[in-house]
C-alpha cells in the first residue's frame, strides 16, 4: 500500500510540473506579465499569499482569500434587518482588497466581521433588538438596557399592589443582530419606547346619530389627524354608513398582575329546629339564640390593565365557628272549643235519626236565640252563605290541621270569606234560618269532605 502510494504522488508531481513547461512553452508573454504569474504561482505554492482588507484607507484584516471575506460579509447580511441589506451594500463598496504576502495566521470570518462593523460604526452597530408579539418595538447597543427597561415596567405596574406578581402577557424575543447606528437607542429612551402605546387602524362605520366631534372624541383624536387619515378635506363629504378609519390605541407590553386579597367574612349561622309538644302548634320559641362565625378568606385576584378580571377562592379559614339558633315548633294540637258558651245542651246528636242521618250536631236550649257562635279553632273563612233553604245562614271554617268546622242555621254572620279568625272569636250568632224547626246551632265537623261525629272533637 505505502509504495503504491508514494508512486501514485510521485506521478502527480511530475505531472504538474509538466503542464507548467507545457504553459510556458505555448505562451508568448512580455518578460512582465510573466514575472507577474511566476510571482503569483511562488505565492501560491509558499502559503503566504493572503488578501488586505481596506476601509476608508484603515487595515482592517488580512484574511486567507476571499473565502473568508464573503463570509463575514454573508455574517453580517445575516444579521442585519431586511431594511439595511442596503447598507451593507455601501460598507462593501468602501472595502479596497489588496493581495498581499504575510506569514501570521490569518483572520477568521467571525472576527473580520466584527471589525468591518468595528470600523463602520458609523453606519451599522451589533446591537439587540426587542421584539413583542413578532413586532420590532425598538434596538440598543446594550442587552442589559432592554433587561432593566423591562424590570422597571413591571416595577411601576405594582405601584399600588407592592405584594402583586407582575408578568408580562406578551411575547417578547430580544434578538442579537447588526443595525444603524442612529437607530441605536440610549437606555432611557428604551423604557420611554416600551411603556408606550402602539395605534392601529381600525374600521369603524359612521351611525345616523355620528358627528365628526363624537367620532373623534370617542377615538381619542383629533379632528384634522381623523380627516387626514381617510384623505378627507371636510366633514362635509362623511354619511352614515361610510367606514372611516380611526385610530385605536395599545399598550405595547400588557401586564399581569397576581395578588392574594384576604378578607374577613362573617358566617351566617343555621337555625336547628326541634319539635315540641309542650308548645301549641303554630306556636314556636327560640332556645338558643344563634351568632354568626367569622372566617378569613384568601383569593388570587389577576388585574389587566388595572382592572380586576378574575377573583378566585383558595382558602377558607374560620376564626370563629358560628352558634347555631335552636328553634322549638310546637305540635301540640288545638282542641275543639264548645261553640256555643250559652248552652251545653245538645237537642239532636250526630248519627241515625228517623229514617235519615243526621250528620251534625244540633245545640239549641230555650233563649238560644241571639247568643254568640264562637270559632271551634284558628282558621281561615273558607264560606259564608247567606239564605234560608238548607243550611240557612251559615259558616264553613278551615283549620290548619286539614279539618273544617260548619255553623249552620245563624241568624246573623259576622265573618267574611277568607278572613282568618282565632279559636273563641264571635263568627255569628244563633238562629234558624234554612231548614230549621227552631233555634239552634247545628254544629258539623269535616276531614277531607267526610262528616265526623263532632262529640269527638269537642266536649
Ligand atoms: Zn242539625
Amino acid at each position: 500500500m505505502r509504495t503504491s502510494n508514494l508512486r501514485s504522488s510521485n506521478v502527480k508531481k511530475k505531472s504538474s510540473k509538466n503542464s507548467i513547461q507545457l504553459i510556458l512553452k505555448k505562451s508568448i508573454l512580455p518578460i512582465s506579465a510573466f514575472t507577474l504569474f511566476a510571482t503569483t504561482v511562488y505565492y501560491w505554492n509558499t502559503k503566504t499569499y493572503g488578501l488586505s482588507l481596506e476601509c476608508n484607507g484603515q487595515h482592517i484584516a488580512t484574511v486567507a482569500d476571499g473565502k473568508v471575506y464573503e463570509e463575514a460579509t454573508h455574517l453580517i447580511r445575516n444579521q442585519v434587518l431586511p431594511s439595511e441589506k442596503f447598507k451593507v451594500h455601501t460598507v462593501e463598496s468602501k472595502i479596497k482588497i489588496t493581495p498581499v504576502s504575510f506569514d501570521e495566521c490569518c483572520m477568521q470570518p467571525e472576527t473580520v466581521k466584527n471589525k468591518l462593523v468595528e470600523q463602520l460604526n458609523e453606519i451599522l452597530s451589533s446591537g439587540y433588538s426587542i421584539y413583542v408579539n413578532d413586532s420590532l418595538i425598538t434596538i440598543t447597543d446594550n442587552e442589559e438596557n432592554i433587561k432593566t427597561a423591562l424590570e422597571e415596567i413591571l416595577e411601576s405596574k405594582k405601584q399600588n399592589f407592592p405584594e402583586a406578581k407582575a408578568e408580562f402577557e406578551d411575547k417578547i424575543e430580544v434578538k442579537k443582530g447588526i443595525f444603524s447606528t442612529e437607530n441605536i437607542q440610549p437606555k432611557e429612551k428604551v423604557k420611554e419606547i416600551l411603556d408606550s402605546k402602539k395605534y392601529n387602524t381600525t374600521p369603524y362605520i359612521v351611525q345616523d346619530e355620528d358627528s365628526i366631534v363624537e367620532i373623534a372624541k370617542k377615538f381619542d383624536m383629533d379632528i384634522p389627524s381623523l380627516l387626514a387619515i381617510n384623505n378627507k378635506n371636510s366633514e362635509d363629504s362623511i354619511f352614515p354608513g361610510d367606514t372611516l378609519n380611526v385610530l385605536v390605541s395599545d399598550n405595547i407590553l400588557h401586564v399581569k398582575l397576581t395578588m392574594l386579597e384576604r378578607l374577613k367574612e362573617e358566617i351566617p349561622y343555621e337555625t336547628i329546629c326541634e319539635e315540641d309538644s309542650n308548645l301549641m302548634k303554630g306556636h314556636q320559641e327560640v332556645a338558643q339564640e344563634g351568632s354568626t362565625g367569622l372566617e378569613e378568606v384568601t383569593y388570587r385576584l389577576i388585574y389587566k390593565e388595572g382592572k380586576e378580571i378574575n377573583r378566585e377562592e383558595i382558602e377558607r379559614k374560620i376564626l370563629n365557628e358560628p352558634i347555631p339558633e335552636k328553634l322549638l315548633i310546637g305540635t301540640k294540637a288545638q282542641e275543639y272549643l264548645w261553640p256555643v258558651p250559652f248552652t251545653k245542651k245538645v237537642t239532636s246528636p250526630f248519627g241515625p235519626r228517623n229514617k235519615g242521618y243526621h250528620y251534625g250536631m244540633d245545640i239549641a236550649c230555650k233563649g238560644v236565640v241571639g247568643t254568640d257562635i264562637l270559632a271551634a279553632k284558628d282558621g281561615i273563612v273558607e264560606k259564608v252563605s247567606l239564605g234560608n233553604k238548607g243550611y240557612g245562614n251559615h259558616i264553613i271554617i278551615n283549620h290548619e290541621d286539614g279539618t273544617q268546622t260548619l255553623y249552620a242555621h245563624c241568624k246573623k254572620v259576622n265573618v267574611k270569606t277568607n278572613q282568618k279568625v282565632t279559636q273563641g272569636e264571635q263568627i255569628g250568632l244563633v238562629g234558624s234560618t234554612g231548614d230549621s224547626t227552631g233555634p239552634h246551632l247545628h254544629f258539623e265537623v269535616r276531614i277531607n269532605g267526610v262528616r265526623k261525629n263532632p262529640a269527638d272533637f269537642v266536649s
